[in-house]
């Protein structure tokens, strides 16, 4: 999406006698800009990260889940924004919890998944795999990404180059298998890694620290994830977020994405083995680490 400048006359008026004109290079600089989809991440509970999305174009506002109403609340009061949706990744109660209040008292639009609507509270718009979404000015490609449960979805903005994912992929790690197979998590995984490299990967949890010390158990060699390691403890330390990262820097450090690494193979006896079932033994290990 292009942001729309409308420049003061007097550099209109240059633009068309100087050849390269700030007009032109504006315009071209317009081209690259990456669509505004402003996101305020909010702390929940004892680990969830909520996110308001925001485009300032339209002036619709989404909250990514519901993990609480309070601090939404807040955070909506102290932007200014009025919550126009709940767009949720699925039906767990510190993602959909506070569906009701919120809708109540603001009237918003509920989006979920169809595989799990009887279990989405208020959902009024139902969504599945490879569907888009127009929120605002903004396009949500919407993936199954089921595994963590059955009808988890993320929502995926490519203007905005955004992903939020819930519990699906996390910061070094993946969700729990409460319902879906092994097989089925890695094919939702791969949707995601698929994904461009810089895709911002905005997930549900502050687990990363964690994560960190079992990837760091199941694939030691790996110079990328020492390095990330370091540096989460680093943010950690200084009670930063180290939420959002990004496709390519999961694709490269975590073990949930990586059943190819011949090292992490290798450390779990299983060389040359399905990818599926590396997987799976990574994250029955998860399980009990
Ligand atoms: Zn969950
Ligand atoms: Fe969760």
């Amino acid at each position: 999406m292009k942001m729309a400048i409308s420049l003061p006359p007097t550099k209109r008026a240059e633009s068309h006698r100087e050849k390269n004109s700030y007009h032109l290079r504006q315009r071209k600089l317009t081209v690259k800009t990456m669509a505004t989809l402003e996101v305020h991440q909010i702390p929940c509970l004892s680990d969830n990260y909520g996110y308001l999305i925001h485009d300032p174009e339209t002036g619709v506002t989404a909250t990514i889940d519901t993990p609480e109403v309070a601090p939404v609340n807040a955070a909506l009061a102290e932007k200014g924004w009025e919550l126009t949706h709940i767009l949720n990744t699925h039906h767990h109660f510190d993602h959909a919890g506070g569906n009701l209040e919120l809708k109540k008292q603001w009237n918003c639009l509920i989006v979920g998944s169809r595989d799990d609507a009887d279990r989405i509270p208020g959902i009024d718009v139902k969504v599945g795999d490879r569907d888009t979404y127009q929120f605002g000015g903004h396009e949500a490609l919407v993936f199954d990404v089921s595994g963590h449960t059955i009808g988890h979805i993320a929502y995926y903005f490519p203007d905005a180059e955004k992903l939020f994912c819930g519990d699906a992929l996390f910061a070094l790690g993946c969700g729990r298998l409460f319902e879906g197979s092994p097989a089925q998590m890695w094919t939702s995984l791969q949707k995601l890694a698929a994904l461009p490299d810089a895709t911002g990967v905005y997930c549900a949890h502050e687990y990363t620290q964690a994560n960190a010390a079992f990837a760091l158990s199941v694939e030691p060699q790996n110079n990328d994830l020492q390095q990330r390691s370091r540096e989460i403890d680093d943010l950690r330390a200084r009670g930063l977020p180290t939420v959002p990262s990004s496709i390519g820097l999961e694709k490269a450090t975590n073990p949930f994405l990586r059943p190819m690494s011949k090292d992490l193979q290798a450390n779990l006896n299983l060389q040359g083995a399905d990818l599926v079932e590396v997987f799976a033994e990574t994250r029955r290990r998860k399980d009990s680490f």
